[in-house]
């Protein structure tokens, strides 16, 4: 009846002396045994009605509450309330809440006695597992992986979540007149025994689909090699009942937590790629991530080569310059990444820093450029040229990771950059990302005596209530609001709202991208502005940077 929870466990809870319950995310009842139909005094078709009867004694946190808490997180939870019986009145119950598909409840009560309790405690140890295969359900599943990312929530680690879909399983039986599918689903399962030992969960998540979470292979390149093997795996027919049976699978790789930071999305988009996977390409895996079809072996191969890259300087920074209009000089620049491939040629940042992210890479990277950031103030003030600014491009996950705290506040005491002119770009779309760690995040940079630059502003949803209660220092408008803003009425006039705002907010503004000189004219009006663009220079070497200051242009 439920396709998550097998027919014997409804069938068991019926005979057995507990009350039990399903509820439909409305709120509704949809299911009862007998025992609860017969014992507890709630006929009503809603749990408004529930609720009151299940009075919680868990101080504030009302029944409703906890139920919700146990859809989101999809973890049970067990509680004691005092239920209505209908012969003797409130009693003391355990409750247990356990979260079906489809944001159900399957709600199992009984009155506190300790051979209830492990009698309970037995049957949601059934509701976790697959019967056919003995392995756990989706729901047990994601319990598990949820609890997972739980606990590396603040660590780097990486994880990666692999479906394996087995084509139209179902009409095996037919084909190969083979009795019993179970079988079948039994010799795959053993099939895969080799390589589910080796990663962390395996689970049997739908009727044809298995997964498995792997916490040793989490880069692209590191996973390829464990789809191979899986595919390798099922090159050789199996043999059901006599039958020789060739299996047609598709795999779905999802990446923690490039493609998802939940266990069920995660899920989810690595099911997704594996049955899109299918209808295109049989025996074939891909990833969650878009990799651009055609280059997935360049894209592996700069993975590889990434960590070496990052130790041997084959990566290294350039400055995108940025113009005071009100000063009339050079008075900042932007750090912006770039890799000379030995074989490959120049490979943009836009491909390797999302790699760089997931392969835990970044870190390397980011304190690379606060280095460099460091080396060039030096050289500046040997220059004599102060009131100089240096921004770093910050990845969000970076901001989240405990490590990275501590790695900037090291960097900052070593290298005396309190006084500095150091910014941190943070792009407008990551601040959605949990919106508090990264409040608290920020505001403790700030402390450190940096400031935060809000990158690629209007690009991403913020609201202007919320963009005042930001601790950012600097709005950095997106090239996409100054494009053809000489020719365009009305980009010209969202550019002016955003200027006015955001000066009225107390923030400075950079405008980036400005390319043609008609472009700067309407820029240039605006005097508290920054401006950055091809218009006053490409990004530059160190020392290209120090000919073009040292020219003292004023434009
Ligand atoms: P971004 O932070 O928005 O950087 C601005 C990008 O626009 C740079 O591209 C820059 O070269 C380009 N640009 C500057 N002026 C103009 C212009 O007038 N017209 C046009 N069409 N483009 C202009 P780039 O260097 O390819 O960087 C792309 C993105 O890669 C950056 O976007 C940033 O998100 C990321 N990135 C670059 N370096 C780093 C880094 O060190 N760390 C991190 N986390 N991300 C980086
Ligand atoms: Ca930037
Ligand atoms: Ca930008």
């Amino acid at each position: 009846m439920y396709n998550d929870v097998g027919e014997h466990v409804f069938n068991i809870l019926h005979t057995l002396d507990i009350g039990a319950l399903v509820i439909e995310e409305d709120l509704s009842i949809s299911w009862k045994n007998k025992y609860f139909d017969k014992h507890y005094s709630t006929d009503q078709k809603s749990l408004n009605d529930l609720c009151r009867d299940f009075k919680s004694v868990e101080g504030e946190r009302s029944f409703l509450h906890i139920l919700e808490d146990v859809r989101s997180s999809k973890e049970h939870s067990i509680i004691s309330v005092d239920c209505q019986l209908s012969k003797r009145g409130a009693a003391p119950c355990d409750v247990w809440i356990y979260p079906l598909q489809e944001e159900r409840s399957l709600i199992v009560c009984q009155l506190q006695t300790p051979e209830k309790t492990a009698q309970c405690e037995a049957l949601l140890q059934m509701a976790r597992y697959d019967p056919v295969s003995e392995l756990p359900n989706r729901m047990y599943f994601l319990e598990m992986l949820g609890e997972k990312l739980l606990s590396q929530q603040h660590s780097e680690s990486l994880m990666s979540v692999m479906v394996i879909d087995f084509n139209e399983l179902d009409t095996y039986d037919t084909v190969f007149s083979i009795t019993s599918d179970e079988l079948l689903l039994l010799a795959l399962k053993e099939r895969l025994n080799d390589v589910s030992k080796k990663h962390a969960l395996f689970a049997r998540v739908a009727p044809s689909k298995f997964a498995i979470v792997c916490e040793t292979a989490v880069t692209p390149a590191e996973v390829q090699k464990v789809a191979q093997e899986i595919l390798h795996l099922f090159f050789e027919p199996i043999s059901v009942e006599g039958h020789l049976v060739y299996a047609e699978l598709s795999i779905g790789i999802s990446l923690y937590p490039t493609d998802a930071n939940n266990a069920k999305n995660l899920l989810l988009k690595a099911e997704k790629t594996a049955s899109a996977i299918q209808k295109t390409e049989l025996n074939s895996y891909g990833f969650a991530h878009k990799l651009p079809e055609k280059n997935v072996d360049k894209i592996l191969k700069i993975s590889t080569d990434l960590p070496a890259a990052v130790e041997n300087e084959e990566i290294f920074f350039v400055f995108q310059p940025q113009y005071c209009l009100d000063e009339g000089r050079f008075c900042g620049a932007e750090l912006l990444a770039r890799w000379e491939h030995p074989e490959l040629g120049f490979i943009s940042p836009e491909i390797f820093i999302p790699l760089a992210e997931q392969t835990g890479m970044i870190r390397t990277v980011t304190m690379k450029a606060f280095m460099e950031a460091s080396k060039m103030f030096k050289a500046l003030e040997g220059r004599g040229i102060k009131d100089f600014s240096l921004s770093v491009n910050i990845s969000p996950n970076m901001l989240l990771y405990n490590g990275f705290m501590e790695d900037l506040e090291f960097f900052i005491e070593s290298y005396e950059m309190a006084d500095k002119a150091l910014y941190l770009e943070v792009t407008e779309n990551d601040f959605a990302r949990n919106f508090s760690k990264m409040i608290d995040a920020l505001n403790a940079i700030r402390d450190m005596g940096i400031k935060i630059e809000m990158d690629d502003y209007g690009t991403g949803y913020t609201s202007l209530q919320y963009l005042s209660k930001l601790p950012i220092d600097t709005l950095k408008i997106d090239r996409s609001f100054v494009q053809d803003i000489d020719s365009d009425q009305q980009q010209a006039v969202l550019f002016k709202a955003i200027c006015d705002m955001a000066s009225a907010l107390g923030y400075d503004i950079v405008a980036e991208g400005v390319e043609t000189e008609a472009e700067n004219r309407v820029v240039q009006q605006y005097k508290n502005v920054r401006v950055q663009g091809y218009y006053y220079s490409k990004p530059l070497q160190v020392n290209e940077l120090f000919e073009l200051l040292e020219k003292a242009v004023v434009l």
